[in-house]
């Protein structure tokens, strides 16, 4: 047996308000004539939070656009973009959700490493350590802020650069900054969280670190939307917890069906990540009974309408692309029903959960 042995974030600052501690945060980063870069999620584009930016000298705020998932190419141009412009960069920093995030960790790591990031998508691909980097969420439920990971899709593939270099060095964690987001995505984004606990708590790769995180997590995402009468500021600080602590659960374990089935949805449809685990987790009983039947409730209680039909009418070729895809992510279906899955989740009976979908 050998023990996962894992790169964490190395600074982590939590409160509200804490957002105001960047600039002196990052002040010892900053190395001569090198700016530090922002990438700031387009939706803040305008907006207050804009003016709070700690922006000196020549810093660089640029607005990502993450109307989709972010993909390879994207992060390609971003960093060819830098380079063009400055040659070398003190630190990227993130401000947005998972995807904003993800783009970040992404820009650092090839600010540094040759070629595209296409040739970096795998497990520990990645040869160089990036410039520093700073995840500051606006949105709580991935856990991308903790993760060794950056999911991106490819010419060929959805897979993140998953290496000990794609931790961030520093995590802003302002539940200040996640107020006000739309109760439909916060929901989506929300569940993200509860499905990483309830797949790392139902699967064979569980241990006490794993539980022990899984579980709180799992206990605040129920408060946020099981016991809560309505919306407030204590909601906030509880998921960006329940996002972190996921996130920690799963670094130790794996995700599970829910994911392994919502990639294959994502890569063939372009379905986002938050809504299609919500739509798969709709329709897994016969995997995660209990998880399900909180998971409805949840919806039903915060009036979340989730898509139903999304599969309709796809030809048998988008079923096989679909099926490839999730078949593909192996440790999510180990840690989901062991060593035998393959046994278990056949391909005819993917298929017939494709198109329940
Ligand atoms: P997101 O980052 O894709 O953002 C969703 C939408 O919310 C966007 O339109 C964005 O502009 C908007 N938004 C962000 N913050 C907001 C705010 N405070 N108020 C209003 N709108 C706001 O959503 P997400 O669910 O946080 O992230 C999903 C992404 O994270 C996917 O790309 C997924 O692959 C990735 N992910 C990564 C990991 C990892 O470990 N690296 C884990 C899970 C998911
Ligand atoms: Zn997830």
């Amino acid at each position: 047996m050998k023990f996962r042995n894992f790169k964490m974030v190395g600074f982590v600052v939590y409160g509200r308000g804490s957002f105001n501690q960047l600039d002196e945060i990052i002040a010892p980063h900053r190395q001569d004539g090198k700016p530090m870069v922002f990438l700031v999620d387009h939706f803040f584009d305008g907006k207050p939070l804009v003016n709070r930016i700690p922006v000196r000298e020549n810093d660089k705020v640029l607005f990502v656009d993450v109307t989709y998932e972010p993909k390879t190419t994207y992060v390609d141009k971003l960093a060819q973009q830098l380079k063009e412009e400055f040659g070398a960069v003190s630190g990227v920093i993130g401000i947005g959700g998972g995807s904003t995030m993800d783009l970040a960790k992404a820009v650092s790591l090839m600010m540094n490493n040759p070629g595209s990031s296409a040739d970096y998508q795998g497990w520990d691909l990645v040869k160089f350590p990036g410039v520093y980097k700073v995840g500051i969420p606006t949105l709580s439920g991935t856990g991308a802020e903790v993760s060794r990971t950056t999911v991106l899709t490819g010419p060929t593939k959805k897979l993140g650069m998953n290496s000990d270099f794609t931790p961030f060095d520093q995590i802003i964690l302002d539940p200040e900054l996640t107020a006000n987001a739309p109760a439909n995505q916060r929901f989506y984004t929300g569940m993200d969280c509860y499905i990483h606990c309830i797949e790392s708590l139902e699967g064979t790769y569980l241990n006490e670190f794993s539980k022990s995180y899984g579980e709180k997590a799992l206990q605040l995402c129920q408060k946020v939307f099981v016991d809560k009468a309505k919306w407030d500021e204590e909601c906030d600080d509880m998921l960006m917890m329940a996002s972190y602590a996921g996130g920690m659960s799963i670094a130790y374990s794996q995700v599970g069906v829910a994911h392994a089935v919502s990639y294959g949805l994502s890569y063939l449809l372009g379905t986002k990540h938050g809504i299609g685990n919500c739509i798969v987790m709709n329709h897994l009983e016969e995997y995660y009974p209990a998880g399900v039947k909180e998971f409805k409730y949840m919806v039903e209680k915060n009036k979340i309408e989730i898509p139903v039909g999304i599969c309709k009418g796809l030809s048998d070729e988008d079923f096989e692309k679909m099926i490839n895809v999730s078949m593909g992510m192996k440790p999510l279906w180990e840690n989901a029903l062991g060593k035998d899955w393959e046994k278990i989740m056949t391909r005819e009976k993917l298929r017939n959960l494709y198109e329940k979908l």
